[in-house]
């Protein structure tokens, strides 16, 4: 049979083609009249789709770069800082941090857990400069409370809050500025349904002020230097200008989906994620499946344990070879223990139904033991008629 080469991966995720067009159509010159309207345009959608009035910075690199920005422009060495992790993008917090000389206390849980609220309470006190965490864990596929630890961070108030919502913008429900999240972080490659290259993310106006005082070395990510160019509708340095006109055609599929409203539109999209996570774990628990984070799963991705016995490798190998679909294995020392299928940005019904069908010839290959068919897309199919 044919096997259409398909990623189910937390980023990159599926390109939609009207961006794919327009990066391929682009060649405009970054100080132009042309490009200047597309950045001012593109700025102007992503606080739609963000939900926010704070000021927007795009940066030309992968997710981690504004990560990185963000401790390099918010903390000066010798800083306590209070890092909450749960898998392998908070560790990336830790090191990140640490980079830059900061203080670092942590709250760490289990891989597949949400962090404990009640020890964030007990460990941020007022001298803790800035709070770091993942609004989706992609690495395990928990998402955490961010409402809830904004709560505890804004009753301080000299704290800053920022947030990796890098899987979890259109795939969850933010009220950034509501909540006082001071730099919420987004990567181009994931909802947003293009490819890796761009960072954005909304910073507070607190967050402003901190930078001006905060003493951590940094250059090519100094958010100053893009607040003051994006005054002129410019970057400050050479931007990935294709990316831009995807980003521009990708906002507009999502105000499309919104019927003219980007707003709705994103949360269209985020409806259509959690529909598309709900049937995905009614699908793999039908066959027996474990989820890796049944406690409180994200709608961005569904990580799913691997069966006694059984490293996720095979599986991950098995719907490569057989369907052409690409799932994530675990990642480091979560490899072979798990296998993650993504829902966040350009996936539909088809895909969802297609990836637990092929799952369950997958499931039966690498176990041996018989498998129901019908049953993992039965269970979906239940989930779909009661949710759509
Ligand atoms: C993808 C991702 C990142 C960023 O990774 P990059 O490879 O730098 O784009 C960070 N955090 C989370 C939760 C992610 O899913």
């Amino acid at each position: 049979m044919l096997r259409k080469n398909r990623l189910f991966t937390p980023g990159p995720t599926p390109l939609l083609p009207a961006a794919q067009n327009a990066m391929a159509a682009y060649s405009a010159h970054h100080r132009t009249a042309e490009f200047r309207a597309l950045f001012s345009r593109v700025l102007a959608d992503l606080k739609e789709f963000i939900g926010t009035k704070n000021d927007v910075i795009v940066l030309t690199a992968s997710g981690t770069g504004l990560m990185e920005a963000s401790i390099s422009n918010l903390t000066s060495p010798g800083d306590r800082v209070l890092v909450l992790t749960a898998g392998k993008f908070g560790e990336r917090w830790t090191s990140l941090a640490k980079a830059f000389g900061c203080a670092i206390e942590t709250v760490a849980a289990p891989y597949g857990n949400t962090i404990p609220l009640d020890e964030v309470r007990t460990k941020l006190t007022p001298d803790v400069r800035c709070v770091y965490v993942q609004a989706t864990e992609s690495s395990t596929g928990a998402r955490h409370d961010v409402e809830a630890m904004s709560k505890l961070v804004r009753a301080l108030p000299d704290t800053l809050l920022v947030v990796d919502a890098i899987t979890g913008l259109g795939t969850t429900r933010f009220d950034a500025d509501g909540w006082g999240i001071d730099l919420i972080i987004g990567g181009s490659q994931k909802a947003l349904m293009i490819p890796p290259g761009l960072a954005y993310g909304a910073v507070s106006e607190r967050a402003w002020q901190r930078m001006e005082k905060t003493k951590s070395p940094r250059y090519y990510f100094d958010l100053r230097k893009e607040r003051k160019a994006a005054e002129k509708s410019e970057t400050a340095y050479t931007p990935a200008t294709s990316l831009f006109a995807g980003l521009a055609a990708a906002l507009d599929y999502i105000r499309q989906l919104g019927e003219g409203n980007l707003s709705a539109g994103r949360d269209e999209l985020i409806a259509n994620a959690e529909l598309c996570a709900a049937m995905t774990r009614a699908g793999v628990e039908a066959l027996g499946y474990k989820l890796f984070a049944p406690k409180s799963p994200a709608a961005a991705l569904t990580a799913i344990a691997a069966p006694a016995g059984i490293d996720s490798s095979t599986i991950v190998k098995r719907f490569r070879e057989q369907f052409g679909a690409v799932v994530a294995n675990g990642q480091a020392e979560m490899k072979g223990q798990l296998f993650r299928i993504a829902h966040l940005g350009y996936y539909d019904y088809l895909d969802t139904v297609g990836v637990l069908a092929a799952l369950e010839h997958v499931t039966a290959e690498v176990t041996g033991r018989s498998v129901d068919f019908g049953s993992a897309v039965r269970a979906a199919q239940e989930v779909y008629a009661k949710g759509h």
